[in-house]
């Protein structure tokens, strides 16, 4: 078998384009302006990327972008600061903070110091509260586009088993509670499991969410299963120049995609899902904010 590819780009442009028109409804009919603003704490390289990244896509889709760049030994006090400015600020709907955070600072405590209102990422205690119980609540961005690449390709989930290698607060714990939600048997792996390959070989659904380069091998897959690759590691590329580097998966893709009936490629799967669930998020905070009802089947 060789797997289908879950192309989550164009899925991902699909959402946005979806987004972008709903705001200039919202520009014509209310003259609103959703706002986003992003934290970047210091000068890590990867941060830098998707901070840029996500602030070019905000305004595509028609928001207002805020981005705040601090250096590395910013006093976290200074930090709380800026949050609570950036909580007041009527033009501000979604606040992101970038993690990771230098290791001076509490993040958990400036997390939340986010008014849950605004936390589009969905990491405040309050919304993780809220998804936890299945009440409404602003859902971690690369979690909820994982979903909607599984409920695209295979319809209801309901019955299935979905094993999330995984269970960090910002993925994997999310991602098992909104499988949980759409009622799947939902296992939990991690560091310290059990014959993984085994525990991975039992499931229609497969996360990977893990930061290991392609740790995942073919001959660990169920025949026909659908892989979600949430990693992103970059890896030396000895065959395209010296110092070279390539971004890989979780997953080790030609083999899984030998035995998966669809598998998300790396690059190109669940990455470009997240920054358009943060922008669906940020439409959703300002709808909310001003009285408005949420356009559902963004996220759906
Ligand atoms: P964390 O490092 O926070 O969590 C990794 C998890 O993997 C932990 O729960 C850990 O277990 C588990 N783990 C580590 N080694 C093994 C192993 N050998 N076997 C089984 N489980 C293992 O990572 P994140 O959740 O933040 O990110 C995971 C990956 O997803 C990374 O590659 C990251 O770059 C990528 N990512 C991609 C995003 C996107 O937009 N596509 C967004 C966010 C992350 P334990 O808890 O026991 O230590």
């Amino acid at each position: 078998m060789t797997a289908d590819v879950i192309d989550g780009k164009a899925f991902a442009a699909d959402v946005r384009a979806r987004v972008a028109e709903q705001v200039t409804r919202l520009k014509a009919d209310h003259g609103i302006t959703p706002g986003l603003a992003v934290v970047l704490v210091g000068e890590d390289p990867a941060s830098q990327v998707y901070v840029r990244s996500k602030g070019k896509q905000t305004i595509e889709a028609g928001m207002a972008s805020f981005e705040h760049k601090l250096p590395a030994d910013t006093p976290e006090g200074e930090l709380l600061e800026l949050v609570e400015a950036l909580n007041k600020d009527p033009q501000v709907h979604g606040i992101l903070v970038q993690l990771p955070l230098p290791d001076h600072v509490d993040a958990d405590k400036v997390i939340n110091a986010i008014a849950p209102a605004k936390d589009v990422d969905g990491f405040h205690v309050s919304n993780v509260g809220l998804l936890g119980t299945g009440q409404k609540a602003m859902v971690p961005c690369t979690p909820l586009g994982s979903l909607m690449l599984l409920r695209d390709r295979l319809g209801s989930l309901s019955g299935l088993n979905a094993v999330v290698i995984g269970r960090s607060n910002i993925v994997g714990k999310p991602m098992a509670q909104l499988l949980l939600q759409d009622s799947c048997t939902v296992t939990v792996a991690h560091s310290r499991t059990r014959d993984l390959a085994d525990v991975v070989r039992r499931a229609d659904i497969v996360v990977a969410a893990v930061g290991r380069p392609e740790m995942v091998k073919g001959e660990w897959i169920k025949p026909g299963a659908t892989v979600i690759d949430v990693g992103i590691n970059r890896v030396p590329a000895p065959d395209k120049g010296e110092g070279k580097t390539r971004l890989v998966g979780d997953c080790d893709y030609a083999s899984c995609a030998e035995v998966a009936g669809a598998i998300t490629p790396v690059p190109g799967g669940v990455g470009p899902m997240t920054i358009a669930c943060l922008l669906a998020n940020t439409l959703t905070a300002c709808c909310r904010a001003n009285g408005l009802e949420a356009p559902q089947d963004l996220t759906a």
